[in-house]
């Protein structure tokens, strides 16, 4: 039987995990935090990722977790429609997209994979293409190693050297609250320097996030988050009042720059290691779900590795190139700009929009 071990119990190591179990592999996660845990937030999945959900055996419990019925788009700060998506054609035409607690999607995974397949409190200090992997606990050697260890992956060294990760010139907050009234948009609003999103979560939560420019590591303070979306339209200031500071996440957005080979000898990055992305297409999660399908299904292949890059490689990079470039539009902060920003958005009609997510919903395994 061959063997493999995946650096990182994130979203992309316990779907890796999964599909390599089911094509027979014997696999170990190997994870830093005592436990897999995902606090404060959600996090949508596209149809393409749940094509590759479906291809992992755990397509329908996360679909079950949809939310019907609900309108979506982009609004301004005063909550004027700006662009409005056409939810039945999305549905009909690549199938809708799910909003899920994160929690609750790393559950699902980690169920439905063998007991003990993931060994918690493990911290990966490098890795080499011969596949060894030395950790906290010794070293460990596979025909394969999976590096899903995330922004900051030290398996990457071993395949490409130190990369430094790109702060984006933005930073975001997520929650997840309770709102007494039940919301039924999926959008985002956009205003000078500063964006909100919100979906509603089957439970009857909302998952929020607020997005402004910022330099590098201000600290910030959740009262002032409060304070800068106070004017917004409702329910934006309900939500943020309703957000637990204590259970919010902050965090500044980066991506990586393109690496020249997701591969070295029996070492394959995946996820946020090989494509870490900027959030404003809402795939990166979504790609680290397509990159194990695609991982498991070649990995045992001749050549099955350097097949991985170059499948998953240029996509990745076009689906970041894109995801960048949003953040840019979405975050302008000078008046002008964003004034003929909105009259731009106001006049794009929603078939096109929906014809330009065609190339990254169209997915298939
Ligand atoms: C604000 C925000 C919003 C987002 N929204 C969306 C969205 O709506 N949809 C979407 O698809 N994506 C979204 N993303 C992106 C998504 O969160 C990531 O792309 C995804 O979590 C990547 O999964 P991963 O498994 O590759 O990495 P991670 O989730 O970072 O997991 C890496 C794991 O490896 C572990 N690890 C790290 N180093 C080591 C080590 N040395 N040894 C052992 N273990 C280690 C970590 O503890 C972690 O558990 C968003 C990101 C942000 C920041």
């Amino acid at each position: 039987m061959s063997t493999a071990i995946v650096v990182g119990g994130g979203i992309g190591g316990l779907a890796t995990a999964l599909a390599l179990t089911r094509r027979g592999w014997s696999v170990e996660v190997l994870e830093r935090t005592p436990e897999l845990t995902e606090v404060g937030s959600g996090i949508s999945l596209w149809s393409n990722a749940l094509r590759a959900l479906d291809a992992l055996g755990v397509g329908s419990p996360v679909r079950a977790q949809a939310v019907e019925d609900v309108s979506a788009g982009v609004r301004d700060a005063r909550g004027r429609r700006l662009a409005r998506t056409d939810v039945a054609t999305l549905r009909e035409r690549f199938g809708a997209p799910v909003v899920v607690h994160r929690a609750a999607l790393l559950e699902i995974l980690r169920a439905a994979l063998p007991e003990d397949t993931v060994r918690t409190g493990i911290a990966v200090s490098s890795a080499d293409p011969d596949g060894s992997v030395t950790h906290s606990a010794g070293v460990s050697t596979a025909d394969l190693v999976v590096g899903a260890d995330g922004l900051n992956s030290v398996v990457r060294r071993a395949v490409c050297g130190e990369v430094r990760a790109r702060y984006a010139g933005y930073t975001a907050w997520r929650a997840v609250v309770e709102l007494p009234e039940k919301l039924t948009e999926f959008g985002e609003t956009w205003g000078r320097g500063a964006r909100f999103g919100m979906a509603p979560l089957a439970d009857g939560r909302v998952y929020c996030f607020a997005v402004y420019n910022a330099p590098e590591h201000a600290p910030g303070t959740f009262a002032e988050v409060r304070d800068r979306f106070a004017g917004w339209h409702h329910p934006i200031p309900a939500l943020l009042a309703a957000a637990d500071p204590n259970a919010v996440l902050h965090n500044d957005i980066y991506d990586i720059p393109a690496l020249p080979s997701f591969t070295a000898g029996r070492i394959a990055l995946l996820g946020d290691a090989a494509h870490a992305m900027t959030p404003n297409l809402g795939q990166g999660g979504c790609q680290a779900l397509e990159d194990a399908v695609v991982l498991a299904r070649l990995a045992a292949e001749p050549d099955g590795l350097a097949r991985y890059d170059r499948e998953r490689r240029p996509r990745t990079r076009m689906i970041a190139t894109r995801s960048a470039r949003i953040g840019t539009i979405g975050q302008l902060s000078a008046a002008p700009l964003v004034a003929l920003r909105d009259n731009v958005l106001r006049l794009v009609p929603a078939s096109l929009s929906l014809r330009a997510m065609g190339e990254v919903l169209d997915w298939t395994c």
